[in-house]
């Protein structure tokens, strides 16, 4: 019997399950055939079955690490009602549980053991691991989660750095690393740092079709969400916001417009963030407020929508992060509220993050990239899933679909607001450079001498709000660059000199709608 068939008649006997899902049967395959594997799949997409069949298939105990301690326990249980031999081996066991756990390891009386990296990395682990591979009787090692390798993502975890040494020390158990995290760098990180240059990349599309991509132009974004949340009473859904502080705001005034939340930041007690996690899953109906310290993992089928307050810091960061919507393949929306005061915040957060140089540029291309998916004239998903390297048509499920954007040709328009950039000395924000181009003499315009610059007025066929969407259009162009360190002065990039000497044309979309959401009654 070949492999395949064998993993077929496990996931249809053990799993329950008549058909494998996209490249689930080619990675059990290669994975159950000894090779190493890095799986990309996105959330909900079976990842499981990747290296429990696998598990099942070769001789001896998997080793499956996660950095989820308090979701591996539910992972055995599910495992266990199906009569797959599965334990968890964590801080949490008691000495002799533990032991027990490692005695049906050598006796062959496990299929899969779930660790915590740290735990894993013990000495003492390691010596009980180098027992059963010289026994021949480690299946494998599953790395879950393995995008926490990197080291500027928001879940880096150190004790993954160290998981490339399973590769020197157990050179004949075949690694399959998983993840749900798809750009480039990351990916590159992952095969690097977990010495994975030899392992079969596995690519799924990272398309989530159900989920509906919405972003609105922050103007009053309590408002906005409010009238974002209209028609969803009783919906559970997540609300990402920036600070801790405006986390518990945030909930707090939810509460109180009727729509019951509760707040999830790293800062609360442990008890209150893990009774909070609870209610929220099991619950119906309840609104999540949090920081990203919340979500991975949480494995909630019927989020039936993810709204950002504030910017993430990447394209990356978001897609993780509005892919919690929707698990259950239900129509669901990922809606943004964002603004130059986002940009100019992120990019404090990257010259305040103490990183090197390098690191600094490729924090602030990423940021560039999402806001080109913000201010995008196109499809949305086109732009997401262009990003992770796959072409598509227009979706027909987005903001920009449903309502195309008018472009106009802004090569003028963004000579004249480049310009006032660079005649005021790159030290102002984007409201005085609006008052400079619309002719306004403000105090402060007066006070600077700038009603005296050439530029003083050029601008006055657009209002402020239409300014304000050049220059976040600009800046999502790469063409100027926002400086937090001089509160949010704008300042010129390289590339804005091609504008300024005419060799360079500029598409600029009319602003984006100042409605917060377009009409539901289509979508019920
Ligand atoms: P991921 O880890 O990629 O987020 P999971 O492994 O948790 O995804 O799987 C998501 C859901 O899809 C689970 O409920 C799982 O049982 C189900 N699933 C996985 N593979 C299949 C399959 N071949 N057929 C039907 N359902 C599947
Ligand atoms: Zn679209």
């Amino acid at each position: 019997m070949s492999t395949v068939s064998t993993a077929l008649d496990i996931l249809r006997d053990v799993f329950g399950y008549p058909a494998f899902r996209g490249a689930q049967a080619e990675i059990i395959g290669h994975v159950a055939g000894g090779g190493d594997a890095l799986v990309l799949m996105p959330t909900g997409g079976g990842k499981s079955l990747c290296y429990q069949i696998p598990a099942l298939l070769r001789p001896g105990c998997a080793i499956v690490v996660s950095p989820l301690i308090a979701l591996m326990q539910d992972q055995v249980d599910a495992l266990t009602q199906l009569g797959v031999r599965a334990a968890v081996l964590n801080s949490t066991l008691a000495w002799q549980e533990a032991q027990a756990v490692e005695q049906a390891m050598f006796s062959g009386g496990l299929d899969l053991v779930y660790i915590a990296p740290e735990r894993l990395l013990l000495e003492r682990t390691l010596a009980m691991l180098d027992a059963l591979y010289t026994a021949g009787k480690l299946a494998l090692f599953a790395i879950d989660e393995a995008h926490c390798v990197s080291q500027w993502g928001h879940d880096f975890r150190p004790e993954y750095l160290q998981l490339s040494a399973l590769h020197e020390r157990y050179p004949r158990v075949p690694r399959i690393a998983l993840t749900a995290t798809a750009d480039q760098a990351t990916r590159n990180e992952m095969l690097a740092r977990l010495g994975l240059g030899e392992a079969r990349v596995f690519l799924s599309s990272f398309d989530r079709p159900n989920i509906r991509y919405t972003v609105v132009e922050k103007d009053n974004a309590k408002k906005q969400l409010l009238t974002f949340l209209a028609g969803r009473q009783g919906q559970a859904g997540i609300v990402y916001c920036l600070s801790r502080k405006k986390v518990e705001e945030t909930a707090e005034w939810l509460s109180a417009q009727g729509y019951p939340a509760l707040p999830y930041h790293a800062g609360l007690p442990a008890q209150e963030r893990a009774a909070n996690q609870r209610r929220f899953l099991r619950e119906e109906g309840l609104i999540m407020c949090a920081t990203i310290a919340f979500g991975m993992g949480i494995d909630k089928p019927d989020v039936r929508f993810v709204a950002h307050l504030d910017l993430p810091k990447s394209i990356e960061a978001y897609y993780q992060e509005t892919g919690r919507a929707g698990r259950d393949g239900e129509p669901s929306e990922a809606w943004m509220a964002y603004g130059m005061q986002d940009v100019a915040l992120q990019h404090a957060r990257i010259a305040e993050s103490g990183a090197g140089e390098g690191q600094k540029i490729l924090e602030s291309q990423r940021l560039t990239a999402l806001l080109a998916y913000c201010e995008a004239p196109r499809c949305r998903r086109q732009v997401l899933l262009n990003y992770f390297g796959e072409q598509r048509e227009p979706c027909g499920n987005c903001d920009v679909c449903a309502d195309p954007p008018e472009l106009w040709d802004g090569t003028l328009a963004a000579q004249k607001a480049l310009s006032a950039i660079f005649r005021t000395g790159m030290r102002f924000g984007v409201s005085h450079l609006s008052d400079v181009l619309r002719g306004k003499a403000s105090d402060k315009v007066r006070q600077y001498g700038h009603d005296q610059l050439p530029t003083f007025g050029v601008g006055s066929d657009l209002d402020e709000h239409a300014w304000k969407s050049v220059f976040r259009q600009l800046a999502a162009a790469g063409l100027v660059h926002v400086d937090m360190a001089e509160h949010g002065a704008l300042q010129l990039t390289d590339a804005a000199r091609e504008v300024l000497k005419g060799q360079r044309q500029v598409q600029l979309r009319r602003p984006l709608k100042r409605k917060s959401s377009p009409s539901r009654s289509s979508s019920a």
